[in-house]
């Protein structure tokens, strides 16, 4: 017979009659969570505030919708965990971890203060929710214009302290104009959406398609020198030629490609822009569908 480890016997409180005990506490916890907007430090400020009352060597947290993890401290033996909602409102899993058994108390506990967590998060999803609709276009769901911006700066910033390449591809839809005279406005929209997935497909996760204006997209290619990013476009010019969704009547619909990357510490945003502008307005010149660089 397999002898019984856990040999402390826990009465627990009744849970309302620590949530009762515990209301001064849970208002203090609730006035430190409403300073953030920010997952990673409300779980910060969490987890430091019920230290004293559970204390626990790590913890993970998955928040359903914004599909964002939060970790800290290592995951041990033992688990607690709080399961965060609001009436039908998701908000994920909270799991605590110890290599000492917690007892019932502790799980009670958590359970009250754990409440404190609900508005915070649903402030947090409601803000990341406006934030990325911000930097989304509607139509082909990839990043829009003023994502391509804020994110260009930064990025230009990191690889010239980094010391490491960064390229971009910008792409024009060929003949967009015609195809929206001769197909419609609406058939016009349905192609830019596909042009966009096939955009995606043709990328790792880590490099983002930006919708730079109404026929026009950005790819942003950290860590990748001119002569890789003309591969890729040499690829996803080929792929967009084939593409079967992005067909009009049979006929394939085609893109000219202008690549640039950045070069020394005089070099920006705008002039790396520029330049990828000139190589497309080229490739447009010596008869689109074909990639430039500059
Ligand atoms: P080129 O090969 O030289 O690029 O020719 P083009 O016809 O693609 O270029 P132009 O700049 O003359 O035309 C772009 C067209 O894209 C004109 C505009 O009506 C269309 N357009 C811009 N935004 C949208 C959009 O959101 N939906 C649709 N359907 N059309 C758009
Ligand atoms: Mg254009
Ligand atoms: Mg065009």
């Amino acid at each position: 017979m397999v002898a019984k480890i856990d040999t402390i016997k826990v009465i627990p409180s009744p849970p309302q009659q620590i949530h009762e005990q515990l209301s001064e506490q849970r208002l203090e916890l609730t006035n430190a969570l409403q300073t953030t907007l920010e997952l990673r430090h409300l779980f910060q400020l969490f987890g430091e505030q019920i230290q004293a009352f559970i204390p626990h060597d790590g913890y993970h947290y998955y928040h359903p919708s914004l599909r964002e993890t939060v970790e800290h401290g290592f995951k041990a033996r033992h688990t607690c965990y709080a399961e965060l909602h609001l009436n039908a409102e998701d908000y994920g899993l909270l799991v605590l971890y110890r290599n000492r058994a917690f007892s019932t108390y502790e799980m009670n506990v958590l359970d009250s203060l754990a409440s404190c967590l609900i508005y915070p998060l649903k402030n947090i999803t409601l803000y990341q929710q406006a934030m990325q609709a911000a930097h989304t276009d509607a139509l082909t769901q990839v990043a829009n214009r003023r994502a391509l911006e804020e994110n260009l700066r930064r990025e230009c910033i990191l690889a010239l302290r980094q010391k490491s390449p960064l390229s971009i591809i910008l792409i024009d839809i060929d003949h967009f104009k015609s195809i929206n005279d001769n197909f419609g406005h609406d058939e016009g929209d349905r192609l830019l959406a596909s042009v966009a997935d096939c955009l995606k497909d043709c990328v790792r996760a880590s490099d983002i398609v930006y919708r730079y204006g109404g026929e026009e997209f950005v790819i942003l290619l950290s860590h990748t020198p001119i002569e890789g990013a003309e591969l890729l476009a040499e690829r996803i010019r080929y792929r967009l030629e084939h593409h079967t969704d992005s067909k009009l009547c049979g006929l394939p619909v085609t893109a000219s490609f202008g690549v640039s990357a950045l070069k020394n510490q005089d070099d920006g945003p705008q002039s790396l822009l520029n330049r990828a502008d000139k190589a497309m307005y080229r490739a447009k010149m010596m008869g689109r569908n074909q990639v430039e660089i500059e």
